[in-house]
């Protein structure tokens, strides 16, 4: 006997899980096949991921129900990405369902009852027909046009004008019979069918010839280009070679040139069979970079961004599938391309938030690459002028490899940057929000007919309290994060322990009155601009001004013809661009981003301090950076400013270290949703108090595990449901997985969880 372990696909959280049905003699049923398993009192689609001999412990073999029957012959879903699925469910905690079609977008489908025909013309049955009563012929004179296909039966029973019952009666007479249908909306072709070019091998014979050959290759290496192009090679040798896989961290200054090591590397290895995936944090946003791989690997490479209709999609998919294409260039989501001999993932700005979903399953594309490079022998490659803190530690403890590169390639050096204290310029009666220097900088750069650029964190995103004179801001006592200003109830709030205190009347710190809530958006920087230099022409780059992909790739342009002296504009302008005529950048408040109420704002901040000053001289003019700011001591702003990331690095490890943050402990997060306010407290307060309960009991008495919350979340009421949170923090993530299990197990079975909404997230990056 035989049984198969088959996910069900069903989206309700409580059913979804796997379940043992007995499978058939004579049925080659194989891992990764779909069958329809009886669920209940109906039919569901599922998926075998495994198939054992043995009996699951908790089920009797009268218990156990026989599969259904097969939907195909062929395995629907390449093994690897069966189990690429499960981990993805077990670590990000969400459903089954859920992931499988995160990994397999093209697993979608419904189960419908069709109608088939049992006469044929050639017999005499249809001239038995005629002979019938007149709602009988009728009834099946409609399978007799459709020219006896099989109908859906809904169809079926319009087109008929007929009741369930009377079906029933032609079924029992046998002129007809219902039957399951798996109705896929794709047809892809089946895994033994695609093309799989012998990996090892290719391997072996070492990386010689390039894909396009070097003459095609237009830049001639630097030193520092070249020594890193090698390293990669011999880690994606040793990977290959040691049946291993390898994580590296490119860290390359702004302009370093990693656009042309990925060329490098990408050409060698498609020469010897392998293929790769590159991620960019957003497709839209980095058209330069896509258009730049195309014109150089031609039909070999897929683009995959979001404006790409179903049926592209698929089409796309399929020539992945097919190993036409062995480039696949994308956004998050292309982490799961199925390429064929998948040996190397690029991601580029690593560190960029966007790598991480918002929505269930919520992975990291860096861990999702990381398992499926696990999974081929291949290597992961990060890059990034700023490494998250995550990567460039793993770098230190020498479970990443660390390449460098220090040095632009075009030979200009990084900009100098000029940090401006508003306070003072607030104290000599400068009311603007530009500063005296910053003013002149922008006149300096229109007579000499260079362009500037002009930086602010995304618009009006959340308010904080800043003092103006002294730069202060409200902190929580426990967690040291911004206070977040809430005008409902007008009192200042931690979104992480709830704590709560009114707004001051008067800075503790030095006395002043003037306190002010925080947010201004790129509009207000090109009104004050125009209204203080009124002769110079403006553009404006945001969410605004691009809601369509079109008028983002329009205004780049213009500024590039140099249309315009002056852009202004979000962190979009932070990633990837390259405009020889900007010799200024201006950073119009670094503290919007700095006193962002999550321990990773200090991150974030010299992040994007790097990023945009990064924009600036990177042709054979010189150029210059000016950060405006209410903080010019805190080191996130110093460090920026002096291009010193080991030494930021290292203050804010130690920091983390002490204060219980990530990488040195994870966090999960559950949110908590419903229509009714006083039903999310209820059930958050019943949560953190069902784990608190838990950890005096013996089995977590002695582990170190936090709870936070209940508390409100950062934004308490979205799309008309309050939204509140409880969250528990651990060293150890498979404990802490473990610890929150119990804890929602508890919540489901108390009644304060009637229709309570839950999201959890584990690692949040964001509060
Ligand atoms: P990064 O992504 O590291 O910030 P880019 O890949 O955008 O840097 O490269 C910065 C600039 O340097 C680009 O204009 C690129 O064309 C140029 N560049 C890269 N490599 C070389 C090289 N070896 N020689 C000359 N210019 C180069
Ligand atoms: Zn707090």
């Amino acid at each position: 006997m035989l049984y198969a372990e088959v996910l069900v696909d069903v989206a309700n959280r409580r059913l979804d899980r796997s379940y043992h049905y007995l499978l058939s003699e004579g049925i080659n049923y194989r891992v990764g096949m779909r069958v329809l398993v009886p669920l209940k009192h109906r039919l569901v689609q599922g998926l075998i991921i495994d198939i054992t001999a043995k009996l699951p412990a908790e089920l009797t073999a009268e218990q156990i129900r026989p599969v259904f029957k097969a939907l195909e012959r062929e395995t629907a879903v390449p093994e690897d990405l069966i189990f690429l699925a499960r981990w993805l469910a077990e670590t990000t905690i969400c459903s089954i369902a859920q992931s499988l079609h995160t990994v397999w977008p093209l697993f979608k489908g419904k189960v419908e009852k069709w109608v088939v025909p049992l006469f044929t013309s050639a017999d005499n049955d249809f001239q038995a027909l005629k002979l019938l009563d007149q709602e009988t012929f009728k009834a099946l004179a409609v399978l007799q046009r459709s020219r006896r296909k099989a109908l859906p039966l809904a169809t079926y029973l319009k087109r008929a004008q007929l009741a369930k019952p009377a079906l029933e009666e032609l079924e029992n007479q046998g002129w007809l019979r219902q039957e399951f249908r798996f109705i896929s909306r794709w047809n892809l072709p089946a895994v033994s069918e695609r093309h799989l070019p012998a990996a090892e091998e290719a391997f072996d014979a070492g990386f010689n010839e390039g894909f396009i050959g070097d003459q095609a290759l237009s830049k001639q290496l630097t030193p520092e280009q070249e020594s890193a192009v090698a390293g990669i090679l011999a880690a994606l040798q040793i990977a290959a070679e040691q049946k291993t896989s390898r994580t590296l961290l490119l860290h390359g200054v702004t302009g370093s040139g990693k656009t042309e090591v990925y060329l490098q590397v990408i050409n060698r290895l498609l020469a010897e069979g392998g293929d790769v995936i590159l991620l960019v944090p957003e497709i839209a946003l980095t058209p330069q970079i896509s258009d730049y791989f195309q014109a150089q690997f031609d039909s070999r490479v897929a683009v995959l961004h979001s404006g790409l209709k179903a049926t592209e999609k698929v089409r796309v998919w399929e020539e992945i599938i097919a190993g036409q294409k062995r480039l696949v260039i994308g956004a998050r989501s292309a982490v799961f391309a199925p390429l064929p001999n998948l040996k190397l993932i690029i991601m580029d700005e690593e560190h960029d938030s966007a790598y991480k979903q918002s929505e269930n399953p919520k992975y990291h594309a860096r861990d999702v690459a990381r398992k499926r490079m696990e999974q081929q022998n291949g290597v992961v490659l990060l890059a990034s002028a700023t490494p998250s803190l995550e990567a460039y530690a793993a770098a230190q403890t020498g479970k990443v490899n660390l390449i460098v590169l220090k040095k632009r390639a075009g030979g200009s050096s990084l900009p100098p940057v000029e940090i401006v204290d508003m306070r003072q310029e607030l104290l000599q009666g400068n009311r603007s929000i530009f500063s005296d220097s910053l003013q002149a900088k922008l006149r300096d750069r229109v007579i000499k007919g260079e362009q500037s650029m002009l930086f602010l964190n995304r618009r009006g995103y959340s308010t904080f309290v800043v003092r103006r004179e002294c730069g202060y801001t409200v902190r929580c006592p426990n967690c040291d994060v911004s206070l977040t200003f809430h005008s409902a109830g007008h009192k200042m709030c931690c979104h992480y322990c709830n704590h709560a205190e009114e707004p001051p009347l008067r800075c503790s710190q030095c006395g002043s009155r003037y306190i002010r809530f925080f947010g201004q958006g790129t509009q207000r920087v090109e009104e004050d601009l125009q209204s203080l230099q009124p002769d110079i022409r403006i553009m404006r780059l945001d969410w605004d001004t691009t809601r369509s992909k079109e008028a983002h790739r329009l205004i780049l342009e213009s500024f590039r013809r140099q249309e315009a002296q002056v852009l202004v504009g979000t962190q979009m302008m932070a990633k990837g661009l390259d405009f020889p005529n900007v010799t200024l950048v201006g950073v119009i408040a670094a503290d919007q981003a700095l006193n962002m109420p999550d321990f990773r704002a200090r991150e974030r901040t010299f992040q994007l301090l790097t990023q945009v000053s990064g924009r600036a001289g990177r042709s054979k003019k010189a150029g210059e950076v000016v950060i405006q700011t209410y903080s010019p001591a805190d080191r996130a702003i110093v460090k920026a400013a002096a291009h010193d990331f080991a030494g930021f690095f290292w203050d804010e490890i130690r920091y983390r270290q002490n204060l219980g943050y990530p990488p040195f402990t994870h966090l999960i997060r559950v949110l908590l949703l419903h229509e009714v306010e006083e039903k999310v407290i209820r059930a958050a307060h019943d949560l953190a108090a069902f784990l608190r309960a838990r950890m005096t009991g013996p089995e977590y008495g002695n582990t170190e595990i936090d709870i936070l919350g209940p508390a409100p979340a950062l934004f308490l009421r979205l799309k008309n449901r309050y939204r509140w949170q409880v969250a528990v923090k651990a060293k150890r993530m498979d404990i802490l997985r473990a610890f929150l299990h119990l804890g929602v197990k508890d919540l489901y079975n108390s009644p304060s969880s009637n229709g309570i909404n839950l999201n959890i997230e584990v690692d949040p990056l964001s509060s």
